[in-house]
């Protein structure tokens, strides 16, 4: 599992505090970013692990990177045994970029081996993202739907935001059916929150804007579950839905603790043992570790798994938490066995933070 980290943006969006550097219309950052990030695979090769053999291009935004430079860092991967076909290669777009670099760049990343594509969409109400700062309106989203669709990208992703308190039933529900009627095979949808160094927490800060209450956010998850499961998507962790068959082989290694190697700045990596991550800087990072305690572990897999509608194996759970707790759990309905593992039933997916907070 290779994760690469673009940290490069056309502008801020409100939400957003990931580590990302304004990009103007000068060709150097991108040149010394790449040159770096090359110099970095050849270095770390040794630590990659092609088990699950997924790439994923994250940010930032990947769709930024010209496909030169893309193409050397594939290069780059194969020179050092790590090169494609690889089962799942994912690259994040923003909208506006693929509408204005077109079909034929969207063929080229085809060519280049990608075969899962996940569009920033956020939503499809163009009040809203101009509230976000997102540099597309919802037309530009379906635009870029279709030139993807129709280089031949058979498995495409859509990103959406809820837990908003101005997002209003309407729009939320309008939201979703946009996205449905686009059919795409996976959605992943995450809830708001307010980070530290975003723009949002400053307008929270003067009082422009008022946190969506624990009640709301839920009101609009239940909204999500409810549209999804009806539309045939299967709810396999708590923030993203897939048709069957496209679930994210990428993500679900990182909920199954496999091993992955996070290149570029800011980016984070697991050995299996410890985990890593990179500066917050574009040139000249350094990689600091920390290894895990066997609480961490513990900790750590309980976790990830209860993310999943597959859940944990029930001996570890057994073996780690107390049976009391477990026991009030499953009498509470909020913890379910099924054979040999308990999951979170999807009902109490939101809580699943207090569920595993009781559990550990
Ligand atoms: S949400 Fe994406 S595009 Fe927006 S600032 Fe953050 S990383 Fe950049």
């Amino acid at each position: 599992m290779i994760y690469i980290h673009v940290p490069f943006c056309r502008s801020f969006c409100t939400y957003c505090d990931f580590y990302s550097e304004l990009l103007g219309e000068e060709a150097g950052p991108l040149k010394r970013y790449t040159d770096e990030l090359c110099a970095e695979i050849k270095r770390r090769s040794g630590e990659m692990d092609d088990s699950l053999k997924t790439l994923y291009f994250g940010g930032g935004t990947p769709s930024l990177l010209p496909l030169t430079h893309l193409t050397r860092i594939l290069l780059t991967l194969e020179e050092c045994g790590h090169g494609g076909p690889y089962r799942e290669f994912t690259m994040e777009v923003n909208p506006d970029d693929i509408v204005e670099k077109g079909l034929p760049y969207a063929q080229s990343l085809k060519a280049l081996g990608v075969n899962r594509i996940s569009i920033g969409v956020q939503s499809f109400d163009d009040e809203l993202l101009r509230w976000m700062n997102r540099r597309h309106d919802a037309l530009c989203a379906k635009e870029a739907f279709r030139i993807v669709r129709e280089a031949g990208i058979d498995n495409i992703s859509l990103d959406l935001i809820f837990g908003l308190s101005n997002l209003s039933d309407k729009g939320w529900e309008s939201t979703i059916d946009q996205a449905l009627e686009l059919n795409p095979e996976h959605i992943s949808c995450y809830q708001l929150s307010v980070e530290g160094e975003s723009l949002l927490a400053a307008l929270v800060e003067k009082g422009e804007y008022e946190e969506a209450s624990d009640e709301l956010c839920r009101h609009q998850y239940d909204i999500l579950c409810q549209k999804m499961k009806a539309a045939g998507y299967s709810h396999y962790e708590i923030s993203n839905f897939a048709k069957p068959g496209f679930e994210a082989v990428h993500n679900g290694g990182y909920w199954q603790r496999r091993p992955y190697v996070g290149l570029g700045p800011s980016a984070h990596s697991f050995s299996g043992k410890g985990r890593s991550w990179n500066d917050e800087i574009l040139e000249d990072y350094h990689l600091t570790s920390e290894a895990l305690s066997v609480e961490d572990e513990k900790v750590e897999t309980l976790m990830l798994a209860l993310r999943t509608a597959r859940g944990i194996d029930a001996e570890f759970l057994t073996a780690n938490c107390l049976p009391e707790n477990i026991n009030r759990l499953v009498k509470a309905g909020a913890l379910v066995k099924t054979g040999s593992r308990y999951r979170i039933p999807e009902d109490h997916f939101f809580v699943s933070d207090e569920i595993i907070r009781e559990l550990v």
